[in-house]
């Protein structure tokens, strides 16, 4: 086998443990901070205050502001905050929208994030950052919104309702298996994403048998953190794209997003690309990947139709005039056709073809 890559780690440090999240104030002490902001949605207000709370008086404020996607408005006001409290660093607590909020606060001020995540979105992984404006998201990747300590809990992943469980799941092994055939993967990102998927495949149908299953929790998360770190470390091709897009023009929830359209990108893409295929094969046990997690993620009850979604019939041509638009990494070229095709296919929700 010919060996051709070039690999760069992203610097963090990662806890990870059931019940780690009371390490929070030891991890805290050890960055030396003094005055945190906390991030969250307004639906984890509590879950903060209670996680921080043995930190007493070094947070400065708890900001339960964040919604998905970071519109500007939310992030210029969490940003503004900041400064006017002098804070020293960031606590983010839940999913990717709370890390999202953190990682605009970092990225205008500099400050270092701690995360405590409570899905598998990836994010805490990544130096992907995302804004919405007006309709239009932009992302971009800068070293400083990378969260510095990142806290693995499963026990905060406990309350995940069955069905959310099941669309972030698919939402981390779509960063999985676009890192698969990504053009700069690695053999270390390769071995990464395998193993994600294998994990967090297991994990999913134990989770809607018992939501309180805690080796299936663990066993996501550990898979959520894998496919983070291949997404964190790798370009994002046409899936990544796709779901930005919608996402961003017609507010579409993330994680659902993902799971409807992930089987129909991996149909067009992983003939193109025989050892992404050959891994995902052996990682899920099976011999079509794409038709695989479409019923896997269709057996637990997931929403597979982008129009069931809120997507608008005709924003299919919005869709693809911006994917066509913007030229990015992918194993098969981006036709008018394909997208077409496989959008046509999500938009009624049917098996991919
Ligand atoms: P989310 O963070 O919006 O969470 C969805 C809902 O679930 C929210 O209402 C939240 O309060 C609730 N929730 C979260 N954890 C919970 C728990 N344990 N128990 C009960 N309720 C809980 O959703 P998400 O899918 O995690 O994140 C989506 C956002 O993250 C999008 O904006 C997406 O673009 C971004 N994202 C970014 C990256 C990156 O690398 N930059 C990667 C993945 C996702």
């Amino acid at each position: 086998m010919t060996h051709d890559f070039v690999h760069n780690n992203l610097p963090s440090r990662v806890v990870f443990a059931v019940g780690a999240r009371t390490r929070l104030p030891e991890e805290i002490d050890r960055l030396g901070l003094h005055r945190l902001i906390v991030v969250c949605t307004p639906a984890q207000a509590d879950l903060a205050a209670d996680l921080t709370s043995p930190l007493g008086g070094k947070i400065a404020e708890l900001h339960p502001h964040a919604t998905m996607h970071v519109p500007v408005a939310v992030a210029a006001k969490a940003i503004a905050r900041s400064r006017e409290i002098d804070a020293d660093g960031c606590i983010a607590i839940g999913g990717g929208s709370a890390i999202g909020l953190a990682k605009a606060i970092a990225r205008d001020t500099g400050l270092p994030i701690v995360a405590l995540p409570t899905t598998y979105a990836g994010s805490e992984m990544t130096t992907v950052w995302g804004l919405t404006d007006a309709a239009r998201k932009t992302t971009g990747r800068d070293q400083r919104v990378l969260p510095v300590t990142v806290i693995y809990d499963p026990q905060l992943t406990v309350t995940l309702p069955p069905a959310l469980s099941i669309t972030s799941g698919m939402n981390a092994l779509a960063h999985s298996a676009e890192s698969l055939y990504a053009p700069d993967r690695s053999p270390i990102t390769s071995l990464i994403a395998a193993e994600s998927v294998r994990a967090l495949a297991d994990a999913l149908p134990r989770l809607v048998t018992d939501p309180h299953d805690m080796g299936a929790r663990a066993d996501a998360l550990y898979g959520a953190w894998l496919a983070g770190s291949a997404l964190g470390a790798t370009t994002m091709s046409l899936h990544h794209k796709l779901c930005h897009i919608l996402g961003g023009t017609f507010d579409l929830p993330h994680a659902e997003t993902h799971t409807a359209v992930l089987p129909h990108v991996l149909a067009v893409n992983l003939p193109a690309a025989p050892q992404a295929r050959t891994a995902l094969e052996s990682a899920l046990r099976a011999a079509d990947p794409a038709d695989h997690l479409f019923h896997l993620a269709n057996n637990l009850g997931a929403e597979m139709s982008l129009k069931a979604l809120g997507m608008p019939e005709d924003g299919l041509r919005t869709v693809i005039d911006q994917a066509l638009a913007a030229p990015y990494a992918n194993p098969t070229p981006v036709r008018e056709a394909e997208l077409d095709h496989l959008l046509g296919n999500a938009f009624v929700g049917a098996p991919p073809t």
